[in-house]
């Protein structure tokens, strides 16, 4: 009998079932491979193709795994770095921070905010922050290191600080410059010659010239003063150049200086003839410090300008004329304005930047700005007495009279019926002493009707460098009360980025100086951008100040900004003039301060 090929029915059945149940547990197998599998990629994801740089390690520091990233920035391949230790990668000036690092590891502890060189390969170093949480008793899986790459928010800062340094008209140093300078002479116990130089009559010129044609002269002038060779030069002012020099070469310079300033300057479009009113003094090794070598510098120039000006004289030390008369005087006539009442207040107005047509902008508020007019002297502006007033304290009363004032303005536009319209007042820092006015403005809020999100107080970074945590409790005090809060003068000052972001401002104001040459200088045009972003990124409503051309406005629309204020858009204008402007026109009315930031931790945004 032939071999049957066909199987026997039951075997086939049996055998079939037991593949079917193999199948199936492949299936399974399969898929739990699979689902092991997406868990692995997840993983790998979350750590590998993350953009940021991380690092897997052990309890004993060694490299078990980093994302793409930190491959990239360092240079190494995974399977050169797992293995490594950690501290291969930092550079060896941060010995201490590595030590605070191998210990966090080994006792679990989380580890924050120590800022580290990253060494690479094929690119200059990184400046990292590094992070390590706490482990959570699991360090056998190893550890997450998070770096973040702080290199170009380290170049910003560093740039605005040399940006605080130097006139951005002349590319010479500023005054706060000269103060660095001749207190690192002083500590040195140098002895010096120290040259003021004033333009006589600039104020008519630059009203002959026109503003564009004035810079150009002041430019002219600073090039023309360097060339007759001063050790130092900078620009301190307006139309004011101190320099440094050799004690011996004082009159030889003021000389050399005549001389090169009896021809005429050019850059202007025509010829101008200037006339230098000059104070030289000799710089001794115990003058105490920069400020009083400057009054009597000043002291002497405004001698000579009564007395005509066009003349180079040394200064005399005399401490009767140095302290107190010219202060006295100031407090004297400030005296006599508060009572007599000839303070005022201007209002400068604020536009929405965004509005569809810059010719006709949408006003969203306006800054108080305080004026004296005097019976004898005219419109004196603030930066005539403003500095005296701190100087003697008055600027508290003053500080508070405008407050009071700007509440009476308040009602006044709440009775017409503009409720969304915002008035921005500036404060001193001597205002914050003994928390004086967080008292003012509680008292304030008592007495007047008013929205206290209709009210902004305008603070410089200045009063960064008064004590931190009095400061800090009464901003947000002030925040708690629905007052805003805003960052005046945002760049020329002193402020810690990273302290900024956590007080309550919620609006920024970017210096003029950033503004003035953002049109011809890609330099200043990065820099705005970069302080613009920051604002934004820090959830602050971003105000320009000082905008004066069409372009400017056009550049900072581009970045998103805020608001407008400046000339281009309306100067600083009596009440009246600033009512009638904007009440005829029943749109104008229509604007709306949408809700700033609240303080961390109140809630209550103003709307
Ligand atoms: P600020 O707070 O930075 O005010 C802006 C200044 O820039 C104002 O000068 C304003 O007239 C001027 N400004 C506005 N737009 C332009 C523009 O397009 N081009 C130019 N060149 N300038 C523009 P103002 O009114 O002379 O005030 C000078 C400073 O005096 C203020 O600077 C502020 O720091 C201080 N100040 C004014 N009023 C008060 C006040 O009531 N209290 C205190 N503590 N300080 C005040
Ligand atoms: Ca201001
Ligand atoms: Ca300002």
């Amino acid at each position: 009998m032939p071999p049957s090929n066909a199987s026997p029915p039951v075997h086939s059945r049996e055998i079939n079932k037991v593949i079917v149940e193999l199948n199936k547990l492949g299936e399974r197998i399969f898929n739990m491979m699979e689902a092991l599998r997406d868990n692995e990629e997840r993983y790998q994801h979350f750590y590998r193709d993350t953009p940021a740089l991380l690092l897997v390690i052990d309890d004993k520091g060694t490299v078990q795994d980093a994302s793409e990233q930190m491959l990239e920035v360092t240079g190494w391949a995974r399977e050169h770095l797992v293995g490594m230790p950690f501290h291969a990668l930092i550079s060896s000036q941060n010995g201490k921070h590595i030590h605070r690092i191998s210990t966090a590891l080994r006792l679990g502890n989380a580890c924050n905010d120590l800022v580290m060189t990253l060494n690479c390969q094929h690119q200059e170093d990184r400046q990292v922050q590094v992070v390590i949480p706490a482990a959570n008793g699991s360090q056998a899986r190893g550890t997450m290191m998070l770096l973040t790459d702080i290199t170009e928010l380290t170049r910003t800062q560093q740039r605005l600080l040399e940006h605080e340094l130097i006139d951005p008209l002349t590319q010479l140093p500023n005054r706060l410059s000269l103060n660095q300078h001749v207190q690192q002479l002083i500590a040195r116990d140098a002895v010096f010659g120290l040259l003021l130089v004033n333009i006589d009559r600039f104020h008519s010129i630059n009203h002959h010239l026109g503003p564009m044609d004035g810079d150009l002269l002041l430019k002219e002038v600073g090039a023309r003063l360097k060339e007759c060779a001063p050790d130092w030069i900078a620009r301190t002012g307006g139309d004011e150049f101190v320099m440094t020099c050799d004690i011996n070469d004082l009159r030889p310079l003021a000389h050399r200086i005549q001389i090169a300033f009896s021809h005429p300057l050019l850059k202007a479009g025509e010829p101008i003839h200037l006339s230098l009113s000059m104070a030289g003094l000799q710089a001794q090794a115990d003058d105490e410090s920069p400020s009083r070598l400057m009054r009597l510098l000043e002291l002497t120039v405004v001698d000579i300008k009564h007395k005509g000006g066009n003349q180079y004289r040394t200064c005399v030390r005399d401490s009767a004329l140095e302290d107190g008369e010219p202060l006295f005087l100031k407090e004297r006539m400030i005296r006599e304005a508060l009572t007599m009442g000839w303070f005022r207040l201007y209002l400068q107005p604020i536009f929405r930047a965004a509005s569809a047509d810059l010719e006709a902008p949408e006003l969203l508020g306006a800054e108080a700005l305080i004026r004296l007019e005097h019976p004898d002297l005219g419109l004196v502006p603030p930066d005539e007495f403003i500095a005296a007033e701190e100087k003697t304290g008055q600027i508290v009363e003053i500080g508070n009279w405008v407050l009071e004032e700007a509440a009476v303005i308040l009602c006044e536009w709440r009775r017409l019926g503009i409720e969304e319209r915002y008035l921005s007042v500036n404060a001193s820092v001597i205002q914050f002493r003994d928390q004086g006015i967080l008292h003012q403005l509680e008292s304030l809020l008592e007495r007047y009707p008013i929205h206290p999100s209709q009210l902004v107080v305008e603070v410089t970074e200045n009063l960064m460098l008064d004590s931190k945590d009095s400061l800090r409790y009464q901003l947000q005090a002030i925040r708690r009360l629905g007052v805003n809060l805003s960052l005046d003068d945002f760049g020329t000052g002193f402020s810690c980025l990273s302290y900024l972001h956590d007080l309550p401002f919620g609006i920024l104001k970017v210096d003029r100086s950033f503004v003035m040459n953002v049109e011809t200088s890609r330099r200043d045009r990065e820099l705005a951008r970069v302080i613009v972003a920051m604002g934004q990124s820090l959830g602050m409503q971003v105000v320009v100040e000082g905008v004066e051309e069409r372009g400017q406005a056009e550049i900072f629309q581009a970045m998103g900004v805020h608001a407008f204020q400046g000339y281009l858009f309306g100067r600083p204008m009596p009440q009246q003039a600033f009512e009638t402007r904007f009440h005829a026109n029943a749109d104008a009315r229509v604007s709306l301060l949408k809700p700033i930031r609240s303080a961390p931790g109140t809630g209550n945004d103003p709307g």
